[in-house]
């Protein structure tokens, strides 16, 4: 039985294997011409059997609870994804809260690992145009700064177009946060996929993970062990799949899931980079909704 990987848009998969039906994070509607499948909505989601969250902005989370409502999907998660789904309806036996260090059995042998992380840092700068260039200082930025920041970051989306504006209203499930971010290992019989949708990463616990196929964010300002990267997003990239000793990468996040007056990230530097230095490890963009068979060709 061959695991298939699905890509919805921004950090959005759907994994079959092995008979089960997850989803990897469950943002699928989008504001008018937006990148993305066209016309999907997670109304229309009529199978799944576990939603993994990565973190509880809008753009992670919204489409959750309609998925699981529907199909009856369990849902991995932070507390704060839990609470905000529980909010929406979903029953409590279908939330199973997390915060890192949970193995979780899945049945047909497959298992999901769970790790902390860290979300990119919203309140530093950078250049998703040009993921090569080094983005230096916004080190030892408060915490009351870092969160006005964001604050201001998220107000601000709503003011770019009116159809955004419309968007985020919709899409205001009233997160706190990003409610704490977590990364996932979907541990099959063919291989083991790490899913990470923000590019931020506690490098002790990255250094204890592996896995073969890594599906990685590839926007924003990395974050490593808290600080923003003193370097380019490339070289973060690269350093996850060291740790992980990736033979594949999945980007996401890179498109321009926000509509045409955000442009989405230029992943030709990434591909180039990882050529030079990396070259045993492939790096991939997938086509929405094609069906990959994620582990092919792999020695697993
Ligand atoms: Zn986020």
């Amino acid at each position: 039985m061959t695991a298939t990987l699905d890509w919805y848009g921004c950090a959005t998969f759907r994994l079959k294997t092995q008979g089960l039906t997850l989803f990897l994070d469950a943002y699928i509607d989008r504001v008018p011409g937006a990148d993305g499948p066209p016309g999907a909505s997670a109304d229309d989601i009529e199978d799944c059997d576990y939603i993994l969250v990565g973190h509880s902005h809008f753009d992670h989370i919204w489409g959750a609870d309609r998925i699981a409502l529907r199909t009856g999907a369990k849902v991995i998660g932070s507390y704060e994804t839990v609470r905000i789904l529980a909010n929406a309806g979903v029953p409590e036996d279908q939330l199973l809260p997390v915060s890192g260090g949970e193995t979780i059995p899945l049945g047909s042998g497959v298992s999901v690992e769970v790790y902390p992380a860290l979300h990119s840092c919203l309140w530093a700068g950078y250049d998703d145009q040009n993921p090569s260039f080094d983005c230096l200082g916004d080190k030892h930025v408060d915490y009351f700064a870092r969160r006005a920041c964001e604050s201001d970051l998220l107000s601000g989306l709503g003011k770019l177009s009116a159809d955004i504006d419309v968007h985020m209203r919709r899409s205001d499930q009233g997160c706190r946060g990003d409610g704490g971010t977590l990364c996932y290992v979907i541990a099959t019989p063919e291989g083991r996929l790490f899913f990470k949708d923000t590019p931020g990463h506690w490098s002790g616990i990255m250094e204890k993970i592996d896995a073969d196929v890594g599906i990685l964010a590839a926007s924003g300002r990395a974050n490593v062990d808290g600080e923003p990267i003193q370097g380019a997003l490339n070289d973060f990239l690269v350093s996850e799949a060291e740790f992980l000793g990736l033979k594949r990468v999945v980007l996401c996040h890179h498109d321009a899931w926000l509509g045409p007056i955000f442009p989405g990230g230029n992943v030709a530097g990434i591909r180039e980079e990882f050529a030079m230095r990396r070259a045993g490890c492939e790096v991939l963009e997938l086509e929405y909704v094609d069906g990959f068979d994620v582990f092919s060709g792999l020695m697993v």
